[in-house]
C-alpha cells in the first residue's frame, strides 16, 4: 500500500500495561485518533502486587481490599501499618487493593477502549522514523499491519524497547532482583488481606494475597549475591526461609508446600536519561522504574501515563514547553524516589557488613 493510503494516527501507544492504558485513555478522550497496540507479557509475572487504584473501576474484577502492611524492618519486633486508621476517611479504605494484574491489565484496556482508543494486539512491533513522523509495522494473527503514526509513546515497561532503539541511555540504580513463587489454593478465612514484610541479611522477603484463592511469596536480593543463585528453585527458596524469623511461620501457617516454578525478574530502581526525543516520549516503567518496597508503581505508571498523554495534546510551542516539563517532573521524581528509598533502607541497620545493606547505605547512586 502507498503510505499516503495508510491509515494514520496521531499517536501510537506502545504496551497495554497501566501506563499505556492511562496515555491512550487521556488522548482518546481528548479526540487524539489513537492506537494502543498491546504484546501480551511472554511469562505473566508470579509476584503479588497491591495497587493503589484511585478512580479505576473494580466492580467484577478478582481484586481484594488491603488492609495493611506487618513488618519486620529494623529489629525483630512486628510492627503494623494499618491502611483503615491512616487514611482520612473510611470511605478511602478501598483504596490499596491487592489484584491479579493480568484481570486489571485487562479492565483497563478494555477502558481505553471504551474512551475510543483504537486496541491493537500485536506479536512483535517494529518502528522506522519518516519525515513528519513514524511508520509503525506490526505483526498480528491476521498477519501484517502497516501504519503511519505522528508520535509513539514507549509503555514498554522495564524493557523501554522504543527509548532504547532511540538512542535513550537507561540508567540502573541497583541490582535489585525477584524471586517468585505462588502458593495455594488457599482455604478462605486461611489468608489475612494484609502485606507481610520481612528484612533479612541478605535482602527482604513479603507475602501477599493473590485473588480470588491464591498467596505469593517474593524474596529479593541482589542478583550478584550468592542467595540469588540459591532462590532461583523452591528448594533453594525454602531453605533460605529457614533463616527467617517471621517468614516461615506465616508460610507454614497456609499450609502449601513451596513448590512450582520460580519467576527471577529484575526489580531495581531504574530510569531514562532522557524520556522525549524527537517524536517519542516514554511513561511508567519504561520511563522510571521503582523498587518493589514502594508499592506505588501502578499509581506511578498511570499518573506517568496521563501526563504523557496531556503534553502530547499541546500543540506548537506549547508542547515543547510540555515536553521539557515532562522530563524536568520525571528527573525531581526521581531524585526524590532515590532519596526516600536510601532513608527506608537505612533504617535496617542490623546487617552494616552485609553486602545487600551496605550497598544501600553508603553507596551514592548514578546521576
Ligand atoms: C517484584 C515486584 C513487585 C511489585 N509490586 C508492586 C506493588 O505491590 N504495587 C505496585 O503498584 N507496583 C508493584 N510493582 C511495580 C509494577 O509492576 C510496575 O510499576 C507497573 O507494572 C508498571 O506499569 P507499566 O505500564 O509501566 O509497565 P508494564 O506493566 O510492564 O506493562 C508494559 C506492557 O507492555 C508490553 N510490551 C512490552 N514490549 C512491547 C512492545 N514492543 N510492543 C507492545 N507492547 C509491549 C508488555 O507485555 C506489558 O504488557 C512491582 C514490581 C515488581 C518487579
Amino acid at each position: 500500500m502507498h503510505p499516503d493510503m495508510r491509515p494514520r494516527f496521531d499517536v501510537v501507544v506502545l504496551g497495554g500495561g497501566p501506563a499505556g492504558t492511562a496515555a491512550a485513555m487521556r488522548l482518546a478522550r481528548a479526540g487524539a485518533k489513537t492506537l494502543l497496540a498491546h504484546r501480551p507479557p511472554r511469562r505473566p509475572a508470579r509476584h503479588a502486587e497491591t495497587v493503589i487504584l484511585a478512580g479505576a473501576a473494580l466492580p467484577g474484577l478478582p481484586a481484594l481490599p488491603s488492609y495493611g502492611v506487618q513488618s519486620s524492618w529494623g529489629g525483630p519486633a512486628l510492627l503494623d501499618h494499618d491502611f483503615i486508621t491512616t487514611i482520612p476517611s473510611a470511605a478511602m479504605a478501598g483504596l490499596r487493593w491487592h489484584v491479579d494484574r493480568p484481570a486489571l491489565d485487562a479492565r483497563l484496556r478494555a477502558e481505553a477502549e471504551a474512551a475510543g482508543a483504537c486496541l491493537q494486539p500485536v506479536t512483535t512491533v517494529r518502528w522506522a522514523r519518516r519525515p513528519g513522523g513514524w511508520q509503525v509495522e506490526m505483526e498480528e494473527t491476521a498477519g501484517l499491519r502497516i501504519i503511519e503514526a505522528g508520535w509513539l509513546v514507549d509503555c514498554t515497561g522495564r524493557g523501554a524497547h522504543l527509548a532504547r532503539s532511540q538512542g535513550a541511555q537507561r540508567i540502573v540504580g541497583d541490582r535489585l532482583a525477584a524471586f517468585s513463587v505462588r502458593l495455594g489454593p488457599i482455604p478462605a478465612g486461611v489468608l489475612e488481606q494484609r502485606t507481610r514484610l520481612e528484612a533479612v541479611r541478605d535482602g527482604w522477603w513479603y507475602l501477599a494475597p493473590v485473588p480470588p484463592d491464591g498467596a505469593a511469596l517474593t524474596f529479593l536480593t541482589d542478583g550478584d549475591l550468592a542467595a540469588a543463585r540459591a532462590a532461583r528453585t523452591a528448594a533453594g527458596l525454602a531453605t533460605l526461609l529457614t533463616g527467617t524469623r517471621h517468614m516461615q511461620g506465616w508460610v507454614a501457617a497456609l499450609g502449601c508446600p513451596l513448590a512450582g516454578p520460580v519467576q527471577a525478574a529484575p526489580a531495581g530502581m531504574a530510569w531514562l536519561a532522557n524520556a522525549a526525543g524527537d517524536g517519542w516520549l516514554a511513561a511508567g516503567d519504561a520511563a522510571l522504574a521503582g523498587d518493589p518496597l514502594g508499592g506505588q508503581g501502578v499509581a506511578q505508571a498511570r499518573a506517568l501515563g496521563e501526563q504523557a498523554g496531556a503534553t502530547l495534546l499541546q500543540d506548537g510551542p506549547a508542547r515543547a514547553a510540555a515536553l521539557a516539563d515532562y522530563q524536568a517532573h520525571l528527573s525531581r521524581r526521581a531524585a526524590t524516589y532515590r532519596r526516600l528509598l536510601r532513608q527506608v533502607y537505612s533504617a535496617e541497620w542490623r546487617w552494616p557488613e552485609a553486602p545487600f545493606w551496605a550497598r544501600r547505605a553508603v553507596a551514592p547512586c548514578p546521576e
